[in-house]
């Protein structure tokens, strides 16, 4: 028997109408690094979208399923191209201005893009690519910088700002399917070469849903929230699509990234919400470590893409900033977990979960798969690949312009469950654990060592600013841990003293006896360590390595 329920398609252009309509006040402020931030309101934002698809339908021809391109800072015109492109029907491709030419170059070939809306302060990486980008037919260039960059290249050129002018503010939406496409973004490639994950109307609808519950982020139009999270990276987790559903307000720092004006904007315009990954919250600390400031507006703030050490969580508390930490993928939209630790415990019987990467919502089932192929229990001790399914999880990745959706084996099962490449445990009551990633884990003669639980140990010494580990090629065991480490200004710790204090946590077995100090530990483009590098900085024979007896 079928339900007598209504079937609404659950489109972005819903969340557009209501956001700039019941939540018009709602603001989106920009750092613009000047006296004051630039501010707009929803119901302005969702004006300007319309006229921007208005504009990109009569002037660019854009038409449905064309790839629309954006080469943005997280500011007011990236959420106005987030609402207009996938509403027109078209799909929002979002760049990450951090990828090498060359793989940007690939990006966008494989996507076709037709058009690419840009800062102009983003030109100077843009214009010598052009060339090598010959679906590309539109410029469309918003905010300052030099425009003279793109003389003489075979596009047209147009500015934001003259195509919405004058406009129409009505626009009739087409009423699309919900399952059609909506925005795509690459894997970052911190393994292997980006691809393309395709996003539905349905499954930013449903992902903003839950990114809006209590569980989740749970934030509301009394809130505001400090998006650091590029916009570029896998839809800075979805706070575009949720805050538009429930009026949050945005606090967008465009390209003043650095820890200092975030510093400063979290003084000035006091979020109660923000989200990044652990990298920007290590350099936020140093920073207020050494010129103090207020942070204790913010309430909560989410922190993933990465293990979020312990100590770290542990340096915020004690500013009176509560994180919350999340783990996900670009291939799950990107909520998988959060941390928050079940009712009715004290703050020191919740410290275990919070430093777990959190729990599954009802959307997202998880499973563990041994070595074998065989499903582990949630015991809390065995350690498998996390497989995952639900409705805001990829199921393929692009095929390209003329090729079908590939499902990659190492990527998909045969039953249609996502392979994370993420190593880790669940404990009885639903909390995941993550070791390693697949490729990441150190097998030291038959045993794991799990690099993540190294690097936290390391980071929580006092001297220690940063800490890598990677496996390196060893005779007798096949690997070994090799420790990278930063260390802080005026440190005097050396490599036995490391090895003595990680000695306190860690089984003696799993000790590194291969150091080396660096001055930074590399980053992906989205801000993670990238142990590639380091593994092949080793195999080059650029580190200068200690190998204590
Ligand atoms: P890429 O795989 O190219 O780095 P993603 O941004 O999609 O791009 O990265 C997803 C991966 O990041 C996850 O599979 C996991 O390995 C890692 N990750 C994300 N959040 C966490 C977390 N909280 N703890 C540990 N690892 C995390």
């Amino acid at each position: 028997m079928l339900s007598t329920m209504q079937d609404v398609p659950l489109l972005v252009t819903r969340i557009l109408r209501h956001g700039m309509t019941i939540h018009g006040k709602s603001q989106v402020t920009t750092w613009t690094g000047e006296a004051e931030p630039h501010r707009r309101s929803f119901a302005e934002i969702g004006a300007r979208a319309t006229r921007l698809a208005g504009a990109l339908r009569d002037e660019l021809g854009v038409q449905q399923d064309d790839r629309v391109a954006t080469l943005m800072w997280n500011n007011a015109e990236h959420v106005e191209a987030y609402f207009a492109i996938p509403s027109m029907g078209a799909v929002l491709h979002t760049l990450n201005l951090r990828l090498p030419p060359e793989q940007l170059v690939f990006i966008v070939n494989h996507a076709a893009d037709r058009v690419v809306l840009v800062n102009g302060t983003l030109l100077p990486l843009l214009a010598p690519l052009l060339p090598h980008l010959p679906t590309i037919e539109h410029v469309v260039v918003t905010g300052i910088g030099d425009r003279s960059v793109l003389d003489g290249a075979n596009v047209r050129v147009h500015e934001y700002e003259e195509l919405l002018e004058g406009r129409s503010d009505s626009y009739d939406w087409p009423e699309l399917d919900e399952r059609q496409a909506a925005a795509m973004c690459y894997t970052s490639g911190t393994t292997g070469e980006p691809k393309g994950v395709v996003y539905s109307h349905r499954s930013l609808y449903l992902h903003s849903m839950q990114v809006n519950m209590a569980e989740s982020m749970g934030l509301t139009d009394k809130d505001t929230t400090l998006v650091v999270v590029p916009q570029f990276h896998v839809n800075a987790w979805g706070l575009p699509h949720a805050t538009f559903m429930t009026g949050i307000n945005m606090l967008m720092p465009d390209r003043f990234l650095q820890p200092a004006p975030l510093a400063e904007m979290i003084e000035r315009e006091r979020p109660s919400h923000a989200a990044a990954v652990p990298t920007i919250w290590q350099g936020l600390l140093a920073e207020v470590t050494a010129n103090p400031r207020d942070l204790t507006s913010m309430k909560q703030v989410t922190i993933g893409g990465a293990a979020c050490p312990p100590s770290l969580m542990e340096a915020y508390d004690k500013l009176g900033v509560r994180v919350c930490h999340a783990w996900g993928m670009t291939e799950t939209s990107p909520l998988g977990t959060m941390a928050h630790p079940p009712a009715g415990l004290s703050a020191e019987e919740e410290w275990p979960y919070r430093i777990t990467q959190g729990r599954f919502p009802a959307g997202v089932e998880a499973r563990l798969v041994g070595p074998g192929g065989d499903l582990l229990p949630w015991d809390g001790s065995s350690a498998g690949e996390l497989e995952v399914r639900g409705n805001w999880i990829a199921s393929a990745y692009y095929g390209g312009a003329s090729g079908e959706p590939f499902t990659p084996e190492d990527k998909f099962s045969a039953d249609g469950w996502l392979k994370t490449g993420d190593v880790g445990v669940i404990s009885p009551d639903g909390y995941l654990t993550l070791t390693d990633r697949a490729k990441d884990v150190i097998k030291s003669g038959g045993e794991w060592i799990s690099s993540v639980e190294l690097e936290n140990a390391l980071m929580a010494h006092p001297e220690v600013a940063e800490a890598a580990v990677v496996a390196v090629p060893d005779e007798k065991w096949g690997e070994r841990p090799l420790a990278t480490v930063v260390l802080k200004e005026g440190a005097t710790v050396d490599y036995t003293g490391l090895r003595e204090f990680l000695s306190h946590s860690i089984a003696k077995w799993q000790l590194p006896e291969r150091w080396t100090i660096i001055a930074a530990v590399p980053k992906t483009s989205v801000g993670k360590f990238d142990k590639k590098v380091i593994r092949q900085q080793y195999a080059d024979g650029a580190l200068d390595v200690t190998k204590l007896a």
